[in-house]
């Protein structure tokens, strides 16, 4: 039996995890579900998988829960507080900790878990894009699994050989490429100049995967596929120049390795996340996910294109972040979830989003990249501002 803690249990991924967590019973215990402020969820799944603890980060939220934990007739214990969150991802020796929260919230949970317990399944990618080289020489240092969620990245760790220390050639001289697929959103077809007037709802209706909005918009945006590439170049130590993107609408070809010698590997499936999850959870077994099976008959045809970034100015704002390098992602990360937060709330049109990006990227150059935490937060704190003001100038 491994014990499991879920960071980020309200949301779709957190959904995903635990049902298979739930088809695997002989195999998982919940030990923690931490969540924002959706307290009638938390409380749901607490009943149905009863874990030693919750984590509640928003306090106002949590008025009452204790209470109505013990009525549900459990001995649940409950945590209250963005600092209790950190300590239940801190709990020593948590076999592992899906790290589910999004955006740069769960930066310090996220690490938490990468310095106390076994293994990190890593599905929230701002963390990393925020802290790339903090948080992959903490994996290192405490010897944490690091397994990647990212439908992406799961495909691409399926396809990469096993490990780069492994006996033999060196994994930087096998491979020349590696691809990240993309769907394209719901706007791969869309006209530019429609862009301007799509809705929250339009954008988060992505034709393919079921997320939680942050992400959706991203998809819509390209930006998540930007984010991608820079998760990519962390988790992999990829050089930028062989990090490509293929749009690929089906979104059955997951990302695809190619070798020196032509060989291209691809991971497949059917676009649900409970496919790469059970991959890490079960790594190195393979173990039952509920995902329907590939019909490649059914299917039909696969279809591929190179990406439009005329169309799809975040990708290209992404792939500056990520060749300027030091805290450059930091910086892009923050100004992208104040412009997503801000387009959710119907205060500036989608494509101001890019915009924001651009022009925070430029206003805050050479920045360090992030050595501890605290200069990671420090580091957002700052963007978030500057996207702030750049914000009044889209309004004025
Ligand atoms: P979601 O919005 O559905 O869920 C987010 C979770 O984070 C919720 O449990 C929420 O309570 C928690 N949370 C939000 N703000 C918080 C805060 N300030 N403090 C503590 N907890 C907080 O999001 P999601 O779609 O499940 O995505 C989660 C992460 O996984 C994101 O980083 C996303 O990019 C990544 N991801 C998601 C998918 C997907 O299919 N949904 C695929 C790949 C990667
Ligand atoms: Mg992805």
């Amino acid at each position: 039996m491994k014990t499991i803690t879920i960071l980020g249990a309200t949301g779709s991924i957190g959904d995903s995890t635990l049902d298979v967590v739930a088809r695997n019973p002989e195999r998982y215990r919940v030990h923690a579900l931490t969540a924002n402020r959706n307290v009638d969820k938390l409380l749901q799944l607490a009943q149905r998988h009863r874990p030693d603890v919750v984590a509640i980060a928003d306090p106002a939220a949590a008025a009452g829960v204790a209470a109505r934990l013990r009525a549900a007739g459990l001995t649940t214990r409950l945590a209250v507080g963005e600092d209790e969150v950190v300590a239940v991802a801190a709990t020593p020796g948590i076999d592992c900790v899906m790290a589910a929260i999004v955006g740069a919230a769960g930066l310090a949970p996220t690490l938490a878990a990468a310095r106390h317990s076994r293994a990190v399944m890593l599905a929230n990618k701002e963390a990393i894009v925020m802290a790339g080289r903090l948080f992959i020489q903490t994996c290192r240092q405490s010897q944490v699994a690091l397994l990647p969620i990212d439908s992406e990245h799961n495909a691409l760790f399926q396809c990469l050989p096993a490990s780069r220390e492994a006996e033999g050639q060196d994994r930087e001289q096998a491979v020349r490429r590696l691809i990240l697929t993309a769907s394209g959103g719901p706007f791969r077809t869309t006209p530019v100049a429609a862009l301007d007037a799509v809705t929250p709802d339009q954008a988060c209706a992505h034709p393919k995967w079921s997320m939680g909005r942050k992400i959706s918009v991203d998809s819509a945006t390209m930006m998540n596929k930007g984010l991608e590439l820079i998760e990519a170049h962390y988790l992999f130590d990829m050089p930028a120049a062989r990090l490509d993107v293929l749009i690929h609408p089906q979104s059955v070809v997951h990302s695809l390795v190619e070798y020196v010698d032509g060989s291209v590997l691809a991971q497949l499936g059917n676009p649900d996340m409970r496919v790469p999850i059970a991959h890490a959870l079960g790594y190195p077994d393979r173990i039952a996910s509920g995902a329907s099976l590939l019909d490649l008959a059914a299917v039909g045809r696969l279809d591929f294109e190179a990406p439009d970034e005329a169309r799809f100015p975040c990708l290209r704002i992404a792939r500056e972040a990520l060749h300027a390098g030091d805290g450059a992602p930091c910086v892009l990360n923050a100004a992208n979830e104040v412009g997503v937060a801000q387009f959710l709330a119907g205060r500036i049109r989608f494509s101001d989003i890019a915009r924001i990006n651009q022009a925070v990227l430029e206003a805050m150059p050479q920045q360090r990249a992030p050595d501890s935490l605290e200069e990671a937060v420090d580091l957002d704190r700052r963007s978030r501002r500057r996207a702030m003001q750049q914000l009044e100038r889209c309004h004025s």
